[in-house]
């Protein structure tokens, strides 16, 4: 299945993501907790008039303004040079005509890698996201591939596109001088949509310096190009690179047989990558023993609370994602896989289906170590309004493994600690559309 090509339908269709109320406007917060654990700090004072009025729990505009001072020392001029966390974007607006190019930290101490971001609340990431500086050129993704037709007249843009993609596969951070058209702005946008983004303005000129460090895997791989992007993939983390590395490559169109390489956007390569390992682990969980207990996984962050309900039995998965409004409005969305897997791409959540997944298939993999059917309750608190990424979803899972597990004795029991000591909403409004759980009967709650 090639998730790029179904979420890009997806969106063709208009499809939107199932809100419920969410986005109506809010009451007022629900006091400090003050909960850095959370990743969520409320004190009323820290809120612009427009957030207090919106009952925004964090506000993002004030740290903005400091940040916007800070970033216009450093981003004064039309050129940037610095240790660029080898990283490339590629956006999604227009497809298959698209903005493709570098990112250059303007932090040296900037993790690149969001696994690393764990723990940080909304406001680090903002700081983190705004140090980040983003090159643009508009290309057709076909760029990447070695015949793309328009290749041969532009010269110096195939240069700058094999300089990113070596960026892109260095493992150390690559010195790059970035000679832009205009002076980089910060055009931060807060919505529910989408996730923010540092300053950004169109490329002129590109120079990598040589201090990349490319493993001899990536290496022989991309040089043999006769290699499927998905094998590829499927190779590569076989031998231990991570979601993070593996979806730079795709998105930056170095993976798949020298003809068919193209730029990949970003947020779908995200969604191809889970969507690829999960598949990876399933076949493997599918081989091994059946788990006999039952056993709930916990975890939250950034407003997130994650539930994960494994029951005995052979793999099966069902993921639930609650989106809680003010004054107890919500919306619940539902995607079920059989122990076969699926192969429609799961519209109503999206990237975060394929992000959770992920977390629960490696859980299973390398801490139960047992194959088992895992169900996904993701509650999302009225305080989320400032989306962050999918990566979120992947680590609050990850960690929800980390963390001990409760242990029940009957599914009853299970439903009954989760229904009173965990779920925000009934029970109720999951067990009415779920497929796993649809012979349980409701009055036993
Ligand atoms: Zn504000």
């Amino acid at each position: 299945m090639d998730v790029g090509r179904l979420w890009a339908e997806s969106i063709k269709k208009g499809y939107k993501r199932e809100q419920g109320a969410y986005g109506m406007p809010k009451t007022a917060p629900r006091g400090a907790d003050g909960g850095s654990s959370t990743g969520i700090s409320s004190h009323a004072d820290d809120l612009c008039p427009s957030c207090k009025r919106n009952g925004r729990v964090f506000c993002p505009h004030k740290p903005l303004l400091a940040i916007k001072s800070e970033l216009a020392q450093v981003l004064s001029k039309q050129e940037v040079f610095g240790p660029s966390p080898p990283n490339v974007f590629v956006g999604h607006f227009g497809y298959p005509q698209v903005l493709w190019g570098p990112m250059v930290s303007l932090s040296e101490s900037l993790p690149d890698n969001p696994r690393d971001w764990y723990g940080w609340n909304f406001e680090q990431i903002v700081r983190a996201r705004s140090m980040q500086v983003r090159g643009k050129k508009e290309g057709a993704v076909s760029l990447a591939s070695q015949k793309s037709p328009g290749l041969g007249r532009q010269p110096e843009v195939s240069r700058m596109l094999s300089d990113v993609q070596e960026a892109a596969m260095s493992v150390k951070p690559v010195d790059m001088e970035i000679k832009f058209t205009k002076v980089p702005t910060l055009e931060i946008e807060f919505n529910s949509i989408h996730q923010p983004m540092g300053a950004s303005a169109p490329i002129e000129k590109l120079r990598v310096a040589e201090n990349s460090k490319i493993p001899k895997k990536v290496d022989s791989i991309v040089d043999d190009g006769s290699v499927k992007a998905a094998d590829a993939l499927r190779i590569l983390s076989s031998s231990g690179f991570d979601e993070h590395y593996l979806t730079k490559l795709l998105s930056a169109g170095i993976l798949g047989r020298e003809e068919h390489r193209k730029l990949t956007p970003t947020k779908w390569a995200i969604t191809a990558t889970d969507d690829m390992l999960a598949k990876q682990h399933m076949e493997k969980l599918r081989q091994m023993k059946q788990s006999s207990q039952f056993l709930l996984y916990s975890n939250e962050y950034l407003a997130n609370k994650f539930d994960i309900l494994d029951l005995p039995g052979a793999w099966e998965y069902e993921g639930f994602e609650a989106w809680l409004g003010p004054s107890g409005t919500f919306a619940v969305s539902e995607e079920y896989e059989p122990h076969s897997g699926r192969s429609d791409y799961a519209q109503k959540q999206g990237g975060g289906y394929y992000a959770a997944r992920l977390g629960v298939c490696e859980g299973l993999l390398h801490v139960q170590k047992r194959q088992a059917r895992s169900i996904v309750f993701r509650e999302i608190l009225p305080e989320y309004d400032l989306p962050v990424g999918v990566w979120e979803i992947r680590e609050n899972v990850r960690h929800a493994f980390q963390n001990k597990p409760e242990k029940f004795t009957s599914l009853q029991e299970a439903l009954s600690f989760l229904s009173h000591s965990r779920l925000r909403l009934p029970l109720s409004a999951y067990l009415e559309k779920s497929r796993m759980l649809s012979q349980t009967r409701l009055p036993d709650f």
